[in-house]
């Protein structure tokens, strides 16, 4: 059973509703969301999982303006994204919202603080030193925070991107498949400061992940397959998550 999303639950961070994406056309027509609805709430980690090709990255996208989408709505808070322009687009994604993704995005001539700090400097802010000390003491970096991250290891540089996120305050912070290019031990590091960001200072995080192992660290994980939404967990273990992705293989084999 999908509960109703919009069930009470804390506010939501973000929401969309009705949410369909197709990409191409005749042939080529992909239904990568169809009539998705689903609420992200304050202070929540959320996880989005599912078999490759199902729709999270596109979900993710849609939800945090950096993808249009055919029909239904996405707001951030209360803002409703269709109402915005371009620029008002751009500056909401930057002030509101920070991102993870699988490939560190780092610059590379710059150090890790550099890094860091850079979003704020370009939107003409100077973070607050005492979060700042607080982000970058959670993510442990320490001595490193001066190193460039051709030095650091690729846990290491998700660190920097996990602080990078987190460092403006941004109303939600989206990761897609944040673990994606590490081993094991490095991505639990990264997966735990996700969850610490959540449970420390409050932040709100929806992260997209195809491994049970990452979607056991959420409080929620919402299942996609084919384009739409089909299960959601409360307090997540990965055994029980994988439990559940193995009811979509079988309805997949069987058509
Ligand atoms: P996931 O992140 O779950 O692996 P995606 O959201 O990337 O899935 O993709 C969902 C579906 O949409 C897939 O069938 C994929 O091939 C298709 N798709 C994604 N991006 C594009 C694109 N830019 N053009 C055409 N099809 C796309
Ligand atoms: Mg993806």
């Amino acid at each position: 059973m999908i509960a109703d999303p919009f069930v009470p639950r804390p506010r939501a961070a973000a929401a969309v509703e009705g949410l369909t994406k197709v990409y191409g056309r005749g042939d080529t027509r992909v239904v990568a969301l169809d009539q998705v609805g689903v609420a992200f709430g304050e202070g929540e980690f959320t996880a989005i999982m599912g078999p490759s090709g199902c729709g999270k990255s596109t979900l993710m996208h849609c939800a945090a303006g950096l993808d249009s989408f055919d029909s239904g709505s996405v707001r951030i808070g209360t803002t409703e994204l269709a109402a915005l322009d371009d620029r008002q687009l751009t500056e909401l994604r930057r002030d509101r919202i920070g991102f993870i993704f699988q490939a560190f995005n780092l610059l590379p001539t710059l150090t890790a603080l550099e890094n860091i700090t850079l979003p704020s400097a370009i939107a003409g802010r100077r973070p607050d030193p005492e979060w700042l000390d607080r982000v970058v003491a959670m993510v442990g970096l320490g001595r490193r925070l001066d190193h460039r991250p051709g030095q650091l290891s690729g846990g290491q540089q998700q660190r920097v991107a996990v602080a990078r996120a987190l460092v403006s305050r941004p109303a939600i912070v989206f990761a897609d498949e944040p673990t994606g290019n590490l081993d094991s031990r490095a991505g639990a590091e990264v997966l735990g400061f996700l969850r610490d960001s959540v449970r420390e200072l409050g932040q709100t995080v929806v992260m997209v992940t195809h491994d049970p192992v990452a979607a056991g660290y959420a409080d929620r994980v919402v299942f996609l397959s084919d384009g739409r939404l089909v299960d959601e967990m409360a307090r997540p273990t990965p055994d029980r998550v994988l439990d559940v992705m193995k009811t979509f293989d079988t309805v997949t084999r069987t058509g």
